[in-house]
């Protein structure tokens, strides 16, 4: 079953009303009628469940039946930077990442990174992840829409160390094998690092160190940068996660 993303406006008591493209889907594409089911989440972490109560070309109403807080997030809060992309490689990691279930998503710029277009661009890319990443809550069944950062500098990235418990810089060149990653107690925070195409230089290695990042590999082949976000990510999850 396909979920629903909502917001509060969508909530009237025990009904919520949809309309706009959802209704489209729902009645037209899904052909869903009076008494069907239907899943929904407000993306913060509650789920619905209801059925339908009426429905026309215009608008879907849904009696709640069942309230509850999210059953698919994962324990781990995981942050994942990826080194800025051309467009159509970050859509293909914004939409990976958000079913593997990650917490957050920045990309930045660093030395091999594209260079950084005008603000307006950059608005409008990211106007357009938004929307790979709620689309793909309706099929991933996740509660929780990854919450995406505008584009920072590789300096702020490194910044944000001691907000984490496990700081990751993945790294081709070297670095630990993950079976070193272990959890710590409590509920986890982790930090991840992937390069862009051009991957980092030593000194970016070296910075990052620095400041307690550490270096790990993903084995003997060299991953494109967007693989390299995914399979990452999946392999944090499962070493710290729920996978
Ligand atoms: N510049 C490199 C490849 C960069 S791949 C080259 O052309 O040889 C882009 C990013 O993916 C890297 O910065 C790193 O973060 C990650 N990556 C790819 N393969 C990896 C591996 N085998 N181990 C660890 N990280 C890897």
């Amino acid at each position: 079953m396909q979920k629903f993303l909502i917001n509060s406006d969508h909530i009237h008591n025990d009904r919520i009303i949809l309309n706009g493209s959802d209704v489209r889907h729902i009645v037209k594409v899904l052909r869903l009628s009076t008494g069907d089911p239907l899943a929904l989440t407000d993306g913060r972490g509650t789920d619905f469940f209801g059925r339908i109560l009426s429905g026309d070309q215009s608008r879907v109403e849904v009696k709640i039946l069942e309230t509850h807080p999210s059953r698919t997030e994962s324990p781990l809060s995981l942050t994942v930077c990826t080194g800025m992309l051309k467009h159509q490689k970050m859509d293909t990691v914004i939409q990976g990442l958000t079913q593997i279930g990650v917490t957050r998503w920045i990309p930045f710029f660093c030395e091999r990174s594209v260079p950084s277009p005008d603000e307006k661009a950059l608005t409008r890319r990211m106007a357009r992840w938004q929307t790979i990443a709620d689309e793909t809550i309706k099929q991933c069944q996740r509660s929780r829409v990854i919450d995406i950062s505008y584009p920072v500098t590789f300096a702020h990235v490194l910044s944000m160390h001691n907000e984490y418990d496990h700081c990751i810089a993945f790294w081709e060149q070297g670095g630990k094998t993950l079976s070193r990653l272990t959890p710590t107690k409590g509920i986890n925070q982790a930090l991840v690092l992937i390069g862009p195409e051009g991957g980092f230089s030593e000194s970016e290695i070296l910075e990052a160190s620095k400041k307690g990042f550490v270096p790990y590999s993903l084995g003997p082949r060299i991953f494109r940068a967007e693989t390299a976000s995914l399979c990452g990510a999946a392999l944090v999850q499962h070493r710290l996660g729920d996978m």
